[in-house]
């Protein structure tokens, strides 16, 4: 029987089979609007398993650390044991979600460079935003380690803007988190890289392959999900 670490919204967090590891489970659970909204939705977990899989094995491919190890099975994948960073690192290309309530900046508008803001991971809060004085001074994490995980988001964003690119996808944003390893304090990208994190279309047609489609209930998030999947060459 395994050991329950944490559970998530839409993940659960076991003992792994080493010291130093762990075994991060895919959920089918989706929520959004801080879990107002709830749903299970059959195969979600699977599709973000391998998904996450894919994102992670080409951003540290470019050199990216992150706490992926290897996909276990369908749903679980073996992970470093990390402590997280209490901020959710957003990225964004174009402006969507919200960007255009928060500001009034207008859907679609194309960034002339990434914009990236940090908010403070606390879900009694509703995820406030957050700026680096407020990291600092909340000790949070520090200046230095704040100017690296900005220098891997925007590199992480360029990676995978370009990964997408190639199968006609734009990556219109995405959030990251990230974590020290427990034995060396090595900075790396943690949680997981999906659908359920990030904002995707189609190039042409405008298609979503994302999260949205469940918050706006705009049709069948996993046929979408199952529809990125195939095209990243993760099912056939
Ligand atoms: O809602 P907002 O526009 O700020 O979201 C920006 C990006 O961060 C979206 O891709 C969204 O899916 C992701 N996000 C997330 N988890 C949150 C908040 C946002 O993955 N708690």
């Amino acid at each position: 029987m395994k050991q329950k670490v944490y559970e998530g919204k839409a993940k659960v967090i076991f003992k792994g089979p080493k010291d130093g590891t762990l075994i991060q489970y895919f959920k089918d659970d989706a929520t959004a609007f801080n879990a107002k909204k709830f749903d299970v939705l059959d195969g979600k977990g699977e599709l973000n398993n391998l998904i996450s899989e894919l994102l992670m094995t080409a951003i540290k491919e470019q050199g990216i650390p992150t706490h992926f190890i290897e996909r276990l099975n369908t749903r679980e994948q073996l992970i470093l044991d990390c402590n997280i960073i209490p901020l959710e690192v957003v990225i964004r290309n174009v402006a969507a979600g919200s960007i255009c309530s928060r500001l009034g900046v207008q859907k679609g508008l194309k960034f002339r460079e990434p914009l990236l803001e940090f908010y403070y991971k606390n879900d009694k809060l509703g995820d406030p935003i957050v700026n680096d004085d407020h990291i600092n001074l909340f000790a949070w994490s520090t200046p230095s380690e704040i100017k690296q995980v900005k220098a891997f988001a925007l590199k992480v964003n360029k990676i995978l803007s370009k990964f997408f690119f190639k199968v006609g996808i734009t990556l219109v944003d995405l959030k990251l988190e990230f974590g020290r390893v427990k034995f060396n304090n090595h900075l790396v990208v943690a949680d997981e890289i999906s659908p359920d994190s990030c904002r995707l279309c189609d190039t042409t047609s405008q298609e979503k392959f994302d999260k949205d489609i469940f918050r706006f209930d705009t049709g069948d998030l996993v046929s979408s999900y199952r529809k990125l999947a195939q095209r990243l060459g993760v099912i056939l």
